[in-house]
Order: C-alpha cells, then structure tokens, then sequence
C-alpha cells in the first residue's frame, strides 16, 4: 500500500507511460546573487540548484570523494552570454539528453525541464526566442520552468501560457522553502511568503500547474513555522512538492557558520522525523516529487552519514507502516 503520493505513479496514470527529464541549463542568471554570483540565498552553492548530470568539470567525483570547500566550478552547456550562443547551447543540451534517454530507457517519451538558477529572468524577448526554440525541438511531454517568485509577472505568465499549447502540461517550480518570513529572511530568500502565494495563484489561475519546494530542518526553525509552511502549501493551488533535507555545501554561505560550529544539518533520523510530519499533514492529492537534496559527495559538507535516496526511502515506507501513517492523515481542511 502507498504511503505517499508518488510521482513516478501519477506520470503513468496521467499520461500512461513514465517519462523522462531532460534537464537544462539555459544560461540564466539569478536576481538574488550579485552579478558575479556572490550573495544569494545563504545554501545556494553558487551552482543556482542545476542537476549534477550537469556539471560536465566534475564527472570524475564519486559517492565516496571527500569534501572539498573549493571545488571545480562547472561550465555551463551555454557557453557564450549572447541569446544566440545560449539557444545553440540549448539544443546541444537537448540532444545529449534525448540520445541519453533512448539509450538508457529505449524512451522517446520526454519533458524539457528548465533547472538552473531563475528561468525566467531575462526580457521579455529572449524569453519567447529561449523557449519556443527549444520546444520545437520536441515533442515534450511537459516543459517544467523552474523560477522565484518574485520573476513571475503578468508578461512572462502570459509568455507562457502561450507556450502551454506546445506541451500536455507546463509546470512552474516555484521555491517556497518555508511558509515563514522569519525563516525566509535567514535564508536571504528575498522574498516574503505572501509573495510566493500570490505568484502560485497567478500561475495556476492560467492554467500553470505549479510544483513547490521546501526545506526541512533549517537552523532555528520551530514546530510552529514548520507549520505554517505546511498551513501556507495547503491554502495554495500547490500541485506537487519537492522536499528537501538542508545541505551545508561548498562556497555556500551557510558553510562559515558550520565551520564555526553555529550549526548543523539534520540527521538521517530528525529528516525521516520531519518528513513524515510534513507528509501526514499536507493535503494529500499533492504529487510528491522528492523527498531529500542530493549533492555530490565532494560538494557535501554536512550530512556526511546520510543514506542514498533508495535506502532512505525504504526507511521512510518503513517508518510510515509502523506508525500507520499515510500522506494527509493530519490534513486540516483549507480552503485554497
Ligand atoms: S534563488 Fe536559487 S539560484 Fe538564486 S540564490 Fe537562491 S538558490 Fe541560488
């Protein structure tokens, strides 16, 4: 019996096969970093959340690489700053991975995922030539733009419910990360929680699905703003949600403080704690896409004794049997 609701199952069911992500890096920067990418939210490692498939400088790290406080930079797919180096660099991108899937999966089914920093900050018109010229390199089952909410006004929400007739469904991941302003002002989000609602609102109102993440286990966080995350996801229009456990990474600016001592990151055991917390509470038609950060081991300060995503599921199913608990069991009704 499932104790959550699994992505991998609602893929089939809504579009009756698994399909695959081709993540890329679009070139985009990120208005909460300075333009040399210093400053930012404080565990952003100055990499903007892109996936580790695709930091091609860093493919000789294994799961068993030590720390390095310094690591390799990555250099991006995009290679120059201009629209038209960035556009080739786009394709490049998604014919690596399209080739990466048939081999892998023997699949031609695929989405386009937009994963790196701020995927709509930029103007108006190089939004338009960024994304239509990468769908016609499709078909894609859905086009998924990761972005803040603070970069999602009523021109780029109109680009792209145009674009929407490209694709079966267009996702919006829009960082939330907790429901607190007090919370989110440590974090130098930039952004209040009343801002990530209102963008959610305007997105799903166009006819935008929108997938959410949360950051469990920040340092100083109480039961009550964990709640209010939790209270604030719920009272959204909030389809799917991506959770995370904290990582302390390199060239993070939260890394002096670990260093220091001032803090620390979540146990494997205080992480299944708050999952399960989270999970029982939220409404539970939300799609769960993930349930803990992964970090390349060299990039990883903190947890250090954490399992990998498959063994920390069994722990979590396994934890949720023993309780008898189930996504939404202790959902308070809200209305959205
Ligand atoms: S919004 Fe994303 S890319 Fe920008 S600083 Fe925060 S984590 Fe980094």
């Amino acid at each position: 019996m499932k104790r959550w609701n699994d992505y991998k199952d609602f893929l089939i069911s809504r579009y009756g096969f698994p399909v695959y992500r081709i993540g890329v890096d679009g070139g985009f920067s990120c208005p909460n970093r300075a333009p040399d990418r210093s400053g930012g939210c404080v565990y952003c490692d100055a990499l903007g959340a892109s996936a580790s498939y695709a930091r091609t400088k860093e493919s000789g790290f294994t799961r068993r690489s030590g720390f390095e406080s310094v690591p390799p930079q990555s250099g991006s797919a995009c290679t120059g700053s201009d629209i038209e180096s960035r556009i080739a660099g786009i394709k490049v991108q998604i014919e690596r991975g399209r080739d990466f899937v048939r081999r892998r999966y023997c699949s031609d089914k695929v989405s386009l995922y937009f994963q790196a920093y701020t995927n709509t900050f930029a103007s108006v018109e190089d939004l338009r030539r960024i994304y239509s010229e990468s769908l016609q390199m499709g078909p894609f089952v859905e086009l998924i733009v990761s972005t803040r909410p603070d970069c999602l006004g009523s021109e780029v929400i109109s680009i792209l419910r145009e674009l929407r007739t490209n694709v079966q469904d267009l996702w919006i991941e829009l960082g939330l990360q907790s429901g607190s302003d007090r919370i989110l002002s440590l974090m130098n989000r930039g952004h209040s929680s009343a801002c990530w609602l209102d963008a959610s609102r305007r997105a799903a109102e166009a006819g935008l699905d929108v997938c959410s993440h949360v950051i469990l286990g920040f340092p100083s966080e109480t039961e009550q703003e964990l709640d209010a995350t939790i209270d604030l996801i719920n009272r959204s229009p909030v389809k799917a949600l991506k959770i995370h456990n904290l990582h302390i990474t390199a060239q993070s600016r939260l890394l002096e403080d670990y260093f220091d001592g001032e803090i620390t990151a979540a146990s494997e055991a205080r992480h299944l704690e708050n999952t399960e917390y989270v999970l029982r509470r939220i409404r539970p038609d939300i799609v769960i896409e993930r349930l803990m950060c992964e970090t390349p081991s060299h990039r990883l300060a903190a947890p250090r004794c954490f399992p990998d995503k498959s063994l920390f599921l069994a722990d979590l199913r396994r934890k949720m049997e023993n309780d008898g608990a189930f996504q939404g069991d202790l959902c308070r009704k809200q209305s959205i």
